[in-house]
């Protein structure tokens, strides 16, 4: 019953970050970011593989409007200047859709997006998010700066991009019932998370899954991901994870996770 209802009801949203071009420095060089710079081939690979399967990508609003069998969501964080000179040309060449989530202060800076890019990855066809101001960890913050990453985060990227802003994704993943309120209150009409989970029609919108494309992953991997196979054994994992977290709080569980990535090469 639970496979019937994924497959035909349940949607997937993928989350990428920025993309990996030849010869192109990266936004930042630390482990733990270039973890999530997918190649630009590979993210190439992944969206003709969707489309060769008959499979088609959407932005989050088509996403939650219509819930239609053999489609993903994509979705990109940050607001990397890659989503606008890669990404965007290869989806519009397959016609799908996406929605880029930004992060208000990173524009502008090496990598990022400048305030005139984003205006034209709208009228390349993405939908533009909002990923907060300043892309704190929200669960961390007082509830006066919790107001300014959501509501001033959303007037601001509404003056940039010029149109009404609907969707919100939380910096690092970190959300609870607090971030969710204000998130709402901010009139927002969802907010996604790095859950790993499928979306159904009754999933909360102020708690959409997302899966994480990490670079690595081949296209047969996130053609599985994308009908909802495997997610199951990696939320246990997520949890477990979010387990540490919390016992740990974020800026330990951080510098721990630091230490192990640094000395993972060796
Ligand atoms: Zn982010």
């Amino acid at each position: 019953m639970l496979t019937f209802l994924m497959d035909s009801a349940g949607i997937v949203f993928l989350m990428y970050h920025e993309l990996g071009l030849p010869g192109r420095a990266t936004c930042h060089s630390e482990a733990g970011y270039v973890r999530y710079v997918v190649p630009a081939g590979d993210f190439q690979q992944h969206m003709e593989k969707l489309a060769r399967e008959g499979w088609h990508g959407q932005n989050v609003t088509q996403s939650i409007d219509s819930f239609s069998a053999k489609t993903v969501c994509i979705t990109f964080d940050d607001g990397a200047e890659t989503d606008l000179i890669s990404a965007a040309p290869l989806l519009r060449k397959l016609g799908f859709g996406a929605t880029s989530y930004i992060t208000v202060e990173y524009l502008g800076k090496p990598g990022y997006m400048s305030h005139a890019q984003v205006r034209e990855l709208h009228a390349a066809g993405f939908e533009i998010g909002c990923h907060s101001l300043t892309h704190p960890y929200l669960t961390d913050i007082d509830n006066d700066r919790l107001r300014e990453e959501t509501q001033a985060a959303k007037d601001k990227v509404e003056q940039i991009a010029g149109v009404r802003i609907d969707h919100f994704s939380c910096p690092g993943g970190r959300w609870d019932v607090r971030v969710q309120n204000a998130v709402k209150q901010a009139a927002f009409r969802t907010m996604a998370t790095s859950r790993t989970a499928v979306n159904l029609p009754t999933t909360d919108s102020f708690a959409l899954g997302r899966v994480a494309i990490l670079n690595g992953m081949n296209s047969d991997t996130v053609f599985r991901m994308s009908q909802g196979k495997g997610l199951a054994g990696m939320r246990m994992k997520e949890q477990a994870r979010d387990a540490v977290k919390r016992v740990l709080g974020n800026s330990v569980y951080d510098s721990l996770r630091g230490l192990i990535v640094r000395e993972k090469p060796r």
